[in-house]
């Protein structure tokens, strides 16, 4: 298996994610997908549970851009109650526009962390951007047809990980 479908770490939930740990473990910028990361694709603003999960990155001096592939309309909809930075059709998992993030605000890779539910799209970004990743599970178990091939190799790249114990939980 490529090495770069390998999470750093894995949680069920991005809500569930230990803020206070991230800040401990040195991170000062974190990347969040949105679509089934944060979010049901289905839902266009960020529920009270997030918007607290986001508040906690702030309160431990942790930059939150949330980083999508999704058009500028749903992004920016979704980011604004946040007051966050965000990046809309990001062309993941293209690195190119988290790496020039980085490097436009000075951060050190092994400063910076990606949170997001594919490992074709996030994971192979956040590899190939040489930062770490926490995979999640996807929100929406419903299926969009335009995800239906992706989605099928990322069932397919998940069951590999857990039988050879590659999935370490955060
Ligand atoms: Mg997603």
């Amino acid at each position: 298996m490529n090495r770069n479908y390998i999470p750093t770490w894995y949680k069920q939930k991005a809500t569930s994610i230990d803020v206070n740990k991230i800040a401990s473990l040195g991170f000062k910028l974190v990347f969040c997908d949105i679509d089934n990361t944060l979010a049901s694709p289905f839902t266009k603003i960020p529920s009270d549970e997030v918007i607290s999960f986001i508040k906690s990155f702030k309160e431990n001096n942790i930059e939150l851009v949330i980083i999508s592939n999704n058009k500028e309309e749903r992004v920016k909809t979704f980011a604004k109650p946040l007051d966050v930075k965000y990046i809309f059709k990001a062309k993941k998992p293209n690195p190119k526009n988290l790496i020039k993030f980085i490097n436009d605000n000075n951060y050190k890779t092994n400063e910076v962390l990606a949170i997001g539910d594919q490992i074709m799209t996030d994971v192979l970004c956040a590899n190939r951007a040489k930062i770490n990743v926490i995979l999640v599970d996807r929100l929406e178990q419903k299926e969009q047809l335009i995800t239906f091939f992706p989605r099928r190799l990322d069932i397919f790249y998940r069951k590999k990980l857990k039988k050879r114990n590659l999935l370490k939980e955060f």
